[in-house]
């Protein structure tokens, strides 16, 4: 079996369920080793004690000056869904698929970065700059692994993000952010209601209509932003009080352009049209790691066209651009570092669903492109 295939099949092999990262982390630092390269383990904070959940990160130098190009991909995948056929955790063949968690989102797509560097620490004379490679944790939850190595410093000139889409390469993303609204009542005995109190819940109805009503920004290619009142709460069914309190849970997609700012000032003017200017407060759903804002790269940007020549070389056919409606790690490496981001690698089918699976030729083709890409990046 070719060492590419193998070292995806032993990945589908070791669970690495988001929270359970350490035994995957190892076996990439096992083969790096093997590679005589160094890796570098990183822990995010809530995980200094325990360190069951790091990601590994590893730089290989040409020994020349030079730019850098990341390739980076999550070790992690979404837990067992029901509804398998087959043991999620034996890579099965069945025609040109083969099962497994993981075997689409993203194993495949690791499998071929580290296929790309060891095809590199044999051939340091073909390029010049260096590759680094992250293999980072929490990618299906708050993406944690990969907010830790922007905090430690990492940096690039390109980023090759080696997620499953296989049909194009995704040049932009938009952004999200969860936002919660409290609107105020006056509370008061329900018997003497409406001739005194005033009810929250009706305020927030309003609100909440008004917020789904709001305009967004438009993009060329990502379209527009988007707003979905996802959670309304407040009152008491038990006693007779006029509902003081409606808490309302906003998530808002946005579009480069907008950001937490633009959007809360929206819901503020959206308070202030209803009269209810005094009633509301808006803030951004505190969270541990930094929301995801939007990004988007040029389709003629260097990156891009030099990932689509390889493809073309490798399969024959052209790889056209997208613009993703959701959020990625793309997102973190474009907008907090800057770094010129695509995101491209071996897909399948099942995402996050039963019977995932990946195709060992797309791994295969994939490593090939990326070796392509580093050679013409970095020659
Ligand atoms: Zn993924």
């Amino acid at each position: 079996m070719e060492k590419i295939i193998k070292r995806w099949y032993d990945m589908i092999r070791i669970n690495s369920v988001n929270g359970h990262e350490v035994n995957l982390a190892d076996y990439i630092a096992k083969e790096l080793r093997a590679m005589n390269l160094e890796p570098h383990y990183s822990y995010f904070p809530e995980d200094r004690t325990e360190k069951a959940r790091p990601s590994v990160w590893t730089v290989l130098d040409s020994g020349k000056p030079g730019k850098t190009v990341m390739l980076i991909g999550h070790i992690d995948t979404v837990d067992v869904a029901n509804g398998w056929n087959t043991d999620p955790f034996v890579p099965t063949e069945d025609g040109d698929k083969v099962h497994g968690l993981g075997a689409m989102d993203m194993k495949g797509g690791l499998a071929a970065i580290l296929e790309t560097l060891e095809y590199y620490t044999r051939h340091t004379d073909a390029f010049t700059g260096t590759i680094e490679a992250c293999f980072v944790s929490d990618e299906e939850g708050l993406s944690k692994g990969t907010y830790q190595l922007v905090e430690e410093g990492i940096t690039a000139d390109y980023a090759i993000m080696a997620e499953c889409r296989y049909d194009n390469v995704a040049i932009g993303f938009r952004g999200r952010y969860s936002f919660e609204v409290t609107v105020h009542g006056v509370a008061a005995h329900a018997s003497h209601y409406p001739a005194v109190g005033e009810n929250a819940l009706i305020s927030g109805g309003r609100l909440a209509a008004a917020i789904e009503a709001l305009p967004t920004l438009t993009h060329p290619n990502l379209k527009h932003g988007t707003w979905c009142v996802r959670h309304m709460e407040g009152g008491n069914k038990g006693t007779l009080v006029v509902p003081e309190v409606c808490n309302i849970f906003v998530d808002r997609y946005v579009v480069p352009g907008e950001d937490e700012k633009t959007c809360i000032q929206q819901i503020l003017d959206a308070a202030r049209a209803l009269g209810l200017e005094e009633k509301v407060e808006v803030r951004l759903k505190p969270r541990n790691s930094p929301y995801m804002q939007s990004f988007a790269l040029e389709p003629d940007d260097d990156l891009v066209t030099t990932l689509q020549c390889a493809f073309k070389e490798v399969t024959g056919e052209e790889l056209p651009v997208e613009y993703d409606p959701s959020v990625c790690d793309s997102n973190i490496l474009a907008v907090s570092l800057g770094i010129p981001t695509v995101t491209f690698g071996p897909s399948g089918g099942g995402m996050h669903a039963a019977n995932e699976y990946g195709h060992a030729w797309q791994v295969k083709n994939c490593a090939e492109v990326y070796r392509r890409t580093v050679a013409e990046l970095l020659k």
